[in-house]
C-alpha cells in the first residue's frame, strides 16, 4: 500500500511573476497553458472526496495540503476559507497541515491575518540579496520583485513568519546571502537545488568543467554557508542542514525527494482535477506527468498504477548502480530523481550534483566527528569519510549489481523511447 500525506494543490496556474528558471513556464512544458486559471471549489471538493476515501481505506491520519500554483495568491480569500472548510468537513478525522507557497509580492497584513486564521502556515520564496533576486524573479515587465517581497517578510515579523524558500544561486556569495537572511530577520530558510539534469544544466553550473574531479560548485558553495551558519549562535533553522545532520547522526524516517532514503509521497493536483506525479519532473521532457487521471472519474489510487508515479515514489530505492555502492547512498539517496535525467540514459544516472553531494555529506560527517567526544563516535558508528577515495572507487568494478529489471526501468526513459 503506498502512503501519500502530502498534496500539492495548483489552486492557480498562472503567476503574476515570470521567473527565469521556473520549471512551469521556462524549461521547456507548457502544459499550464491547457489548465483553468483557478482550481473550482468543486474540483477541491472532489478531490477532498477522494481523498476521505484513501485515507480511509490506508488508514492515513495525517495530511499536508499545499497551496500552490502558479501563484495561489491570485486567489480571492474567500477561496481559502472555503478550501479549508471542504477539507475540515469532508475528511474531519485526519490531522492538517496546511501550508502556502507564495511569491510574496502581494501579501499583505489581510492576507497575514486571514492565513493566520485559517492555520495556513506560510513559505516565501525568495532568492537572496535584491541585486541577485531582481535578476531572476521578475514581473511579466521584466521589473524585479525583490522590493514587494523584502516587504511582506519584514510585515511577517508581526505575525512570527518569516518562513523562506530559496533556490540556490551559486553566483552569490554567500556572506551576501547570509548577511540579507540576517537583515531580514528569517527565522527558518530552506533550500532547493536548481532544476536541471545532464541535457539541461542548472543556472550557474559550469558545464564544460562539470567533468573535472574537482569541480562541486554547489558544494563548496554550500560548505561555506554551513560554516557561517554553525558559527551563529542564534541562527535560523535551515532544513537542508538539519534534515543532512540528523541522517549522518542516524535518525530513522526522515529525508525528502532530494535525499535520503524515505518513499517520495507527494502528489500534484491540477487546477483542472489532474492528478500527477511531482510537476518539477517537467524539466525532463514535455508531458512527462501526463496521464489519464482526474479527481472526477478517478480515485486517487488509480495513481499508483502509474510507472512514472512508481518510479517517483521508489527513487531513493532505485537508483543507478553506482548509487548502490556509494558510501554515502543512505544519505545521498541518490537525489531527487528529476537531476538524474539524460535523453541517453533516462534515469539510470546518479543525481548530477554527484561529487558534491559526496564532497557536502564528507564534510559535515567529518565535522560532526570532530566536534564529538571519542565515545559518542563510537556509538554512533561513522568513519570520516574522503572525498578523493569515494570519487575514485566510482572508477572501480562495482560490488553490487543493479537489478536488470529496474535498470530497463530506469532507462525506459530515454529520449529515443519518447519522441
Ligand atoms: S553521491 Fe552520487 S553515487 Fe552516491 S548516492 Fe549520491 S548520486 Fe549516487
Amino acid at each position: 500500500m503506498y502512503s501519500v500525506t502530502s498534496y500539492v494543490l495548483k489552486i492557480a496556474s498562472r503567476c503574476n511573476l515570470n521567473c527565469s528558471y521556473c520549471y512551469m513556464y521556462n524549461m521547456g512544458d507548457q502544459t499550464y497553458l491547457k489548465q483553468p486559471k483557478f482550481m473550482a471549489l468543486e474540483t477541491v471538493q472532489a478531490f477532498a472526496d477522494k481523498l476521505k476515501s484513501y485515507c480511509n481505506s490506508a488508514g492515513i491520519e495525517f495530511v499536508q495540503i499545499i497551496f500552490h500554483g502558479g501563484e495561489p495568491l491570485l486567489a480571492k480569500p474567500s477561496y481559502f476559507e472555503e478550501c479549508v472548510a471542504i477539507f475540515r468537513n469532508t475528511i474531519p478525522e485526519v490531522e492538517y497541515v496546511f501550508t502556502i507557497q507564495t511569491n510574496g509580492v502581494t501579501l499583505d497584513k489581510n492576507w497575514y491575518e486571514l492565513l493566520l486564521k485559517l492555520k495556513i502556515s506560510i513559505g516565501i520564496s525568495i532568492d537572496g540579496p535584491k541585486k541577485y533576486h531582481d535578476e531572476y524573479r521578475v514581473f511579466h515587465n521584466g521589473k524585479g520583485s525583490y522590493n514587494q517581497v523584502a516587504k511582506a517578510i519584514q510585515l511577517g515579523k508581526q505575525y512570527n513568519l518569516r518562513g523562506l524558500l530559496l533556490v540556490v544561486n551559486i553566483n552569490i556569495p554567500v556572506a551576501d546571502l547570509y548577511a540579507e537572511m540576517k537583515a531580514l530577520d528569517v527565522n527558518s530558510l530552506n533550500l532547493l537545488l536548481p532544476d536541471g539534469h545532464y541535457d539541461q544544466a542548472p543556472f550557474g553550473l559550469d558545464m564544460n568543467r562539470w567533468g573535472d574531479k574537482d569541480y562541486t560548485p554547489y558544494a563548496d558553495w554550500f560548505i561555506k554557508l554551513y560554516k557561517i551558519w554553525k558559527e551563529d549562535k542564534d541562527r535560523p533553522s535551515i532544513y537542508f542542514f538539519e534534515t543532512l545532520v540528523k541522517m549522518i547522526m542516524g535518525q530513522e524516517g526522515i529525508g525528502n525527494q532530494l535525499m535520503g532514503r524515505k518513499t517520495n509521497g507527494v502528489v500534484v493536483v491540477e487546477s483542472d482535477g489532474s492528478v500527477e506525479v511531482v510537476d518539477s519532473l517537467r524539466a525532463c521532457f514535455e508531458g512527462i506527468t501526463r496521464n489519464d487521471i482526474n479527481v472526477h472519474k478517478n480515485d486517487l489510487e488509480d495513481l499508483f498504477e502509474d510507472d512514472t508515479f512508481q518510479l517517483y515514489y521508489r527513487a531513493h530505492d532505485e537508483v543507478a548502480e553506482q548509487c548502490l555502492n556509494c558510501p554515502v547512498y543512505d544519505i545521498c539517496g541518490g537525489g531527487f530523481l528529476g537531476h538524474r535525467y539524460s535523453e541517453e540514459k533516462g534515469f539510470d544516472n546518479p543525481t548530477m550534483y554527484c561529487k558534491d553531494m559526496v564532497r557536502l555529506i564528507a564534510f559535515i560527517q567529518n565535522d560532526i566527528l570532530q566536534s564529538l567526544p571519542e565515545a559518542s563516535v563510537a556509538e554512533l558508528g561513522i568513519e570520516p569519510l574522503v572525498y578523493d577515495e569515494i570519487i575514485q572507487s566510482f572508477d572501480e568494478e562495482n560490488e553490487i549489481k543493479i537489478d536488470p529489471k529496474i535498470q530497463a526501468k530506469l532507462q525506459s526513459y530515454q529520449k529515443a523511447l519518447h519522441v
